[in-house]
């Protein structure tokens, strides 16, 4: 799993971060990626394929696409076909990778690399701790922080809500679950998007943006003591940051394309599960403004169901779905 940068939009501040430094860390939007760039393939790839890999689908079975980019951004040329031998085959996948080089040591390191880079790294720390530091009440605060600022922060509001504006809240709940989504600690927030650098809120939380989490950490401490600072801070940032990253690798690389997008996303159950359905990843590339992202029955989508009732007592307005035209459209035997 460690071998492949996030192949497709937006890029994120994990581990040391495999960005071009070209690519602003505040820019980043986890769980996903900005509605402006989405499904500009081409333009992903050439980017992307600057960091850690090229990522190629050779043939994805059904011979619709044959994406391959080399770290140029220009298509390989048959004398170039030699250096494929490098070239290696994802486990249990047809997605092909080469490796690079300049992700950690080639590369100028700026302020905000350094400072991402020590939050993940503090955070990691922490986490070498957690086996010797558990109990029930630890363990239950990490999994309610996770819920709360993976699902409502991340997912639900950073990701659905603000950037791609799959539906509205009222002002007073955006503000609320965004700002869950900042004590994810994932160094970016919704700031970057559109029209929210003008909100006075937005603005707010930007330029203080690390003093939340902290104060978090102040506040877990007080009530538990170093296991919940462990759990609460160090365990739940650590696996948010991990299933944000999975949904921009695995869901490139496993799983299921059910819907004719010409990219490499995937439908992963395990990472939808993981990720409150942000899994359901060919789903979303595919309807990009859809609040719902497991379109079948059984696709699971835990933040689907929260916006569902949200809708259901009037909270959440002009909830978007995918139209039975564009369906038809996106349909692979089309
Ligand atoms: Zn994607
Ligand atoms: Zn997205």
């Amino acid at each position: 799993m460690a071998l492949i940068s996030s192949p497709v939009i937006k890029p994120k501040p994990f581990p040391f971060s495999p960005l071009p430094p070209s690519i602003k860390l505040s820019k980043v939007l986890n769980f996903g990626h900005r509605t402006t760039q989405t499904h500009q393939l081409k333009t992903t790839f050439r980017r992307q394929s600057s960091s850690l890999f090229d990522v190629s689908n050779k043939n994805n079975g059904n011979g619709k696409m044959q994406a391959v980019a080399d770290a140029n951004g220009t298509s390989l040329e048959p004398e170039e076909a030699e250096q494929q031998r490098n070239w290696r085959r994802i486990l249990l996948s047809d997605v092909v990778v080469k490796r690079k080089r300049q992700v950690l040591w080639g590369r100028k390191w700026n302020a905000l690399d350094i400072g991402t880079a020590g939050v993940i790294l503090a955070m990691h720390t922490l986490c070498l701790f957690a086996p010797f530091y558990v109990n029930w009440g630890a363990f239950w605060v990490a999994f309610g922080l996770y819920v709360v600022t993976g699902l409502l922060g991340i997912t639900l509001s950073f990701h659905r809500n603000l950037s791609h504006r799959s539906f509205k809240l009222p002002k007073w709940l955006e503000y609320s679950f965004a700002y869950c989504g900042v004590l994810a600690l994932q160094c970016g927030g919704p700031s970057n998007v559109g029209d929210l650098e003008k909100q006075p809120f937005y603005q707010f939380v930007k330029s203080t943006y690390i003093l939340h989490p902290l104060a978090l950490a102040v506040l877990l401490y007080a009530a538990g003591g170093f296991p919940f600072l462990v759990w609460g801070m160090g365990v739940r940032t650590v696996w948010v940051f991990h299933i944000t990253w999975l949904v921009n690798s695995a869901c490139h690389v496993w799983g299921k394309q059910t819907w004719n997008t010409g990219d490499l996303s995937r439908n992963n159950w395990w990472v939808a599960l993981l990720a409150f359905g942000e899994g359901w990843h060919n789903n979303h590339h595919a309807f990009e403004y859809s609040a719902r992202h497991g379109l079948e029955w059984w696709q699971l989508d835990m933040t689907w169901y929260v916006v569902r009732f949200l809708q259901a007592i009037g909270l959440a307005t002009d909830v978007k779905l995918p139209t039975e035209v564009h369906r038809q459209r996106m349909a692979i035997n089309n």
